[in-house]
């Protein structure tokens, strides 16, 4: 039987977990695509390609010169473009698409949310009075809390950003993920965080920073997920590799 060659866009743990399980299947021939985003991505067990396609065109003759078969779109929720772009090039293409996400976080008993749709939103949501913020919504959207100098950030995110220096009163702490709930607790603890800021990226990896919120009464200001793309949407692994299995079956 011919190797099925598999495309997985990446950016998040589905997609590591994906490719781990994938690394031992001899039918599958997967390639890993990053955006180029971090500047020391984790190693990957699979063949790995980094950058972008050059909008859905570009991926559109990717899929082609590569003879993809079919694409895993595993990118992280707030990926609205890159989702978008797959799911323009896969129906151009006709190359089956499946969407491998999250389900988004909901809130709990004892959680102080205030929910908002953009980072401006998140910003006006600090308010004007001094605050220890917890930042975490990652390096790009920073530039929005220079508006806001008054507070004092800390700043969790995996590279240093360039506009983290024009907040006055920072902490960078640079790190990736998976975090340890005793380990959020001891951070927010220490550093007196008042407020978080998070996108509603859901998933077990980064969920204990909201458990710690919600230990130690912290207020959360969290950011509404984009609109899914309108595509195949599996969110348990299994099912990605029964989708994937179905795919290498047909002729
Ligand atoms: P985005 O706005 O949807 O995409 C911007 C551009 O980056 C895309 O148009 C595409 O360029 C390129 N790109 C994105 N993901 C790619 C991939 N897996 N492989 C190749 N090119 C990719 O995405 P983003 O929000 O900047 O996220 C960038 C990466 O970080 C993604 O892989 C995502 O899964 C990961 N990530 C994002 C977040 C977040 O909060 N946004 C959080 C954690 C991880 P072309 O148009 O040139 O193809």
């Amino acid at each position: 039987m011919k190797r099925l060659r598999l495309l997985i866009l990446a950016g998040t743990s589905e997609a590591s977990a994906l490719a781990r399980r994938l690394a031992d299947e001899p039918d599958v021939e997967a390639v890993l695509s990053l955006a180029g985003a971090t500047a020391n991505p984790a190693p990957a067990p699979i063949a790995r390609r980094i950058g972008g396609f050059g909008g859905p065109e570009g991926l559109q003759a990717y899929l082609r010169d590569e003879n993809i078969d079919a694409v895993v779109d595993a990118t992280h929720p707030f990926a609205a473009r890159m989702s978008a772009n797959a799911l323009s090039a896969c129906r151009a293409s006709g190359v089956p698409l499946v969407v491998f996400t999250r389900p988004p976080w909901t809130r709990r008993e004892g959680d102080r949310w205030t929910e908002v749709a953009t980072m401006d939103e998140a910003v006006e949501a600090l308010g004007p009075k001094r605050k220890i913020v917890f930042l975490t919504q990652g390096r790009l959207e920073l530039a929005a809390f220079t508006r806001a100098p008054q507070h004092r950030y800390i700043v969790r995110v995996i590279d240093p950003p360039a506009e983290a220096a024009a907040l006055p009163d920072r902490r960078m702490v640079l790190t990736r993920g998976p975090f340890a709930l005793e380990d959020e607790l001891a951070l927010m603890g220490r550093e007196k965080v008042e407020i978080l800021v998070t996108k509603n990226s859901g998933g077990a990896a980064t969920y204990p920073k909201i458990e710690a919120a919600r230990m130690l009464g912290i207020e959360v200001v969290i950011l509404r997920r984009p609109k899914p793309p309108e595509a195949n949407t599996l969110t348990a692994i299994d099912d990605v590799m029964a989708w994937i299995a179905c795919h290498r079956a047909a002729p």
